[in-house]
């Protein structure tokens, strides 16, 4: 079965950057994987151009918690499926450290779903909560407040998690390949308790050319998102013919 494997640029390229690097990107192959990748939204539509014919898939790091209307500086999920994105980030640390609650997170996925897109939930422990042994906790209440809003119909939609532990993500202390898989197999498990049935997990975390290998090889890990390490060309090729 084929992995995924996401890049998530964040904000670190200028337009003209991510352009470069999604030509580089354009010619991408993989019998291995399939490949996402989510460009910040000011580069995102020229980037859904350069990648049209590849074998590229296009998401989005993020989106409203609302459809088209009178909201500033907001993009909803129906405009990003309007240029091409097949999927779509929600609940990023570094979203939910800016504000965006369970709350926000569940209505985005709501909307991303509404589209008939694949949101990729993620979800993690932070350090602390890591040590006093909440891990399971953490994603049964994160998982809780999304799966708990889904109809029938979305739980049956294919819906990816990230497992991401928070200390974990650009810190380069990646988690040790066999607790991932076995934290990834807990995450499935929660989402299935829900009544969820086509879920996917990866595993996000300082993931390089080093370990990614040991991590796709894991049954219980569908795939990865990748932060730093998709930045730079030859080191996500590498990753992607693990
Ligand atoms: C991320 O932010 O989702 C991430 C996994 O980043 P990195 O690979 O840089 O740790």
């Amino acid at each position: 079965m084929s992995k995924i494997i996401v890049a998530n640029w964040k904000a670190n390229l200028l337009p003209k950057e991510s352009l470069v690097l999604a030509k580089k990107y354009s010619t991408l192959k993989s019998t291995k994987a399939d490949i996402v990748v989510c460009p910040d939204f000011l580069a995102i539509s020229s980037v859904a151009q350069l990648l049209k014919k590849s074998a590229v898939a296009l998401g989005a790091q993020d989106c409203a918690s609302f459809s088209v209307g009178s909201h500033t500086d907001d993009i909803p999920a129906i405009a990003l499926k309007s240029i091409g994105a097949k999927y779509i980030i929600a609940g990023h640390s570094e979203k939910r450290a800016d504000g965006d609650t369970d709350k926000i997170v569940s209505e985005k996925v709501q909307k991303i779903l509404t589209e008939k897109l694949t949101p990729i939930i993620c979800i993690g422990e932070s350090a602390s909560e890591r040590r006093a042994k909440k891990t399971a906790a953490v994603f049964k209440k994160q998982l809780a407040a999304i799966f708990g809003s889904l109809n029938k119909a979305q739980l049956s939609q294919p819906i990816f998690i990230a497992y991401e532990p928070l200390w974990a993500i650009g810190s380069g202390k990646a988690l040790i390949v066999e607790e991932a898989a076995e934290l990834c197999e807990l995450a499935r498990k929660t989402a299935l308790s829900f009544g969820a049935s086509k879920i996917k997990v990866l595993y996000g975390g300082s993931v390089d050319t080093k370990n990614a290998a040991g991590y796709l090889q894991k049954n219980e890990i569908d795939g990865l998102l990748i932060g730093g390490a998709s930045l730079n060309f030859q080191a996500f090729k590498k990753i992607i013919n693990f």
